[in-house]
């Protein structure tokens, strides 16, 4: 199995939202924030190529929405999608699966293009099946006030025209050595994988714990649908991850990629924090 992790671009969002009941005099101090109350976070896609198969994980915002969208976003650095693949020897014809964790505009937007003409959209990687759970398909396509701004129609319904769409129903191994955790806190059918990779679990939070400062049971994000089911998911990966001396991946903390756990008295806490590229050197 190879293994390679990159940011494919950071972004700006209200931290406050980020954080939740959590008062900024906390936890501003554990993630800096700017004048405005935005932190930055990354897009960091992971690609995993196992027996065949080279999977994506996660495709960013993408560029289909206008001006205004991405005045928001305020999006900075990183190395772009396909360029981050290309860094990395790949292709979009390379990819063969494209596996997104959910239909949140930050995390499936990259995935669909317009087409050269502007009139219709295309998959960017056309070889590829696109992986989401059917719970989030179903959710996403029905929508709700809540998640409006975050369903887009332009990110979503081109995967289900093109043929391409694979619904996934329950957790378990989907490629050798790269299973899938299903949670419904952040939104119905959230999709971690989990990466067995050189006699070492990887599991990659997603938007579960999205970066190491959302490790405290209760330090969650606004944005979850159902907050307490949040709490008894990332209570149950992060004890499962403790005792079998698991890794975290992050998938938008600025400074952290990674990190090991421990106990202490206030609760599971990160233990050492350091880049993927420790453990595929
Ligand atoms: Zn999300």
């Amino acid at each position: 199995m190879k293994i390679s992790l990159f940011n494919i671009a950071s972004f700006k969002i209200d931290g406050g939202a980020m954080f939740g009941v959590v008062p900024k005099l906390l936890w501003s101090r554990v993630y800096k924030s700017d004048s405005d109350n935005l932190i930055v976070l990354t897009l960091r896609s992971l690609i995993v190529e196992t027996e065949g198969h080279v999977i994506l994980v996660d495709t960013g915002w993408g560029d289909k929405q206008d001006e205004k969208f991405f005045r928001h976003v305020h999006l900075h650095g990183g190395e772009g999608l396909l360029g981050g693949l290309k860094n990395r020897g790949y292709g979009p014809e390379d990819i063969t699966d494209v596996f997104l964790t959910h239909l949140h505009a930050d995390h499936c937007g990259g995935g669909v293009e317009k087409t050269a003409g502007g009139n219709g959209y295309q998959l960017v990687f056309p070889n590829a099946a696109y992986h989401v759970s059917r719970a989030q398909w179903e959710w996403a396509v029905k929508n709700n006030p809540r998640e409006a701004d975050a369903f887009l129609e332009e990110n979503i319904l081109p995967i289900q025209q093109s043929g391409h769409l694979n619904l996934i129903d329950e957790e378990g191994e989907l490629f050798p050595g790269f299973s899938v955790l299903m949670c419904f806190g952040h939104t119905p059918g959230l999709m971690l994988p989990v990466i067995e990779y050189n006699g070492k679990t990887l599991v990659y939070t997603g938007d579960l714990i999205p970066t190491a400062a959302h490790i405290p049971l209760i330090w969650n994000m606004s944005y979850d649908i159902e907050s307490l089911k949040t709490i008894e998911e990332k209570e149950r990966v992060l004890k499962t991850a403790l005792e079998n001396n698991q890794i975290l991946v992050f998938q938008h903390d600025e400074n952290v990629e990674c990190c090991n756990l421990e106990l202490t008295q206030k609760g599971i806490r990160a233990k050492e924090k350091f880049d993927l590229a420790l453990l595929t050197k």
